[in-house]
C-alpha cells in the first residue's frame, strides 16, 4: 500500500528524526523502498526498510519541513533512483506520492517535448515537473499544484515543498488516503491517522479533489476549483 507523512513546525525539532518515526508507523502498509527530503539538505532514498534509510543519515538532520515516504512501486523498478522523492530539474520542487497517474505518459511525452528531463522511470516524476511548468509563469505553489491536478488522471495522495516557499507545505488528494494533523506550531500529513496519534490528537481528513497549503500556524483547504472550504476536525 505505502505511505506519505510529512511535517512542517516552528519547534526548532529534529526533521529526520520526525519524519523516520512518521515513516516507521507507516511501515506495516507494505513498501520497498523509503526517502525524505528536508529543505536545505536535499534528499535522501533507499531501497528496503527504513532502517537503511535511517543508516544513511550521518547525524540528525534539522529543519522546519520535511517530506517523507514509503513506496509500493508501481511504474519502474523498486530501485534508489525511482525512489521518492521526485525532484524538478532546478532541485527546487520535490514530490512524494501515493497512487497511479494513469496519463502519465501523455504528460511525460508532452514534458520532454518542452526540454524536461527525466531521472526515474515512474508516473510520479510527471508531476513535479508539471507542477515547475506552471511556477515558471509566476503563480504561487498552490496555484502551480492545484493547475497540476487538474491534469492529472487517476489516483494521488501527494506532498510538495518547494524551496522557494520556505516551511509551506502544499498536499492533495484524489481516491488516496490523507489525513491531516492539526498541531500547535506545526502541522502534519499522513496516509493514515497511526502515523500521527503520537503528534496530535486532532485530526482532519480531505475530501476527493481536495487540496490544502499548511504552515507552522495555519492550515487551509480548498477544493478543485481553488475556493476556500471548511473541513470539520475530527478530535
Ligand atoms: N506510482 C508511483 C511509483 O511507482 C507511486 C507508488 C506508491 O504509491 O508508492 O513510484
Amino acid at each position: 500500500m505505502c505511505g506519505i507523512f510529512a511535517y512542517t513546525g516552528s519547534k526548532g525539532k529534529n526533521a529526520s528524526e520526525v519524519l523516520l518515526e512518521g515513516l516507521s508507523s507507516l511501515e506495516y502498509r507494505g513498501y520497498d523502498s523509503a526517502g525524505l527530503f528536508i529543505p536545505g539538505h536535499g534528499g535522501v532514498r533507499s531501497v528496503g526498510a527504513v532502517a537503511n534509510l535511517r543508516a544513511k543519515i550521518e547525524s540528525p538532520i534539522s529543519g522546519s519541513s520535511g517530506i517523507a515516504h514509503l513506496r509500493w512501486a508501481t511504474h519502474g523498478e523498486p530501485t534508489e533512483k525511482n525512489a521518492h522523492p521526485h525532484r524538478s530539474c532546478n532541485g527546487d520542487v520535490w514530490v512524494v506520492h501515493n497512487g497511479i497517474i494513469e496519463n502519465h505518459d501523455v504528460l511525460r511525452a508532452e514534458l520532454e517535448e518542452k526540454g524536461y528531463v527525466f531521472e526515474s522511470e515512474t508516473d510520479t516524476e510527471t508531476i513535479v515537473h508539471q507542477i515547475h511548468e506552471f511556477l515558471e509563469t509566476g503563480v504561487s505553489l498552490l496555484e502551480a499544484v492545484r493547475k497540476t491536478c487538474a491534469r492529472l488522471e487517476g489516483a494521488y495522495a501527494i506532498g510538495v515543498v518547494s524551496t522557494g516557499a520556505p516551511g509551506k507545505l502544499i498536499t492533495a488528494r484524489q481516491g488516496s488516503p490523507l489525513v491531516i494533523g492539526l498541531g500547535k506550531g506545526e502541522n502534519f500529513i499522513a496516509s493514515d491517522i497511526f502515523a500521527l496519534v503520537g503528534e496530535t490528537q486532532r485530526f482532519v481528513f480531505l475530501e476527493d479533489g481536495d487540496l490544502a497549503e499548511l504552515t507552522t500556524d495555519s492550515v487551509r483547504i480548498f477544493d478543485q476549483a481553488g475556493a476556500l472550504v471548511e473541513r470539520s476536525v475530527h478530535e
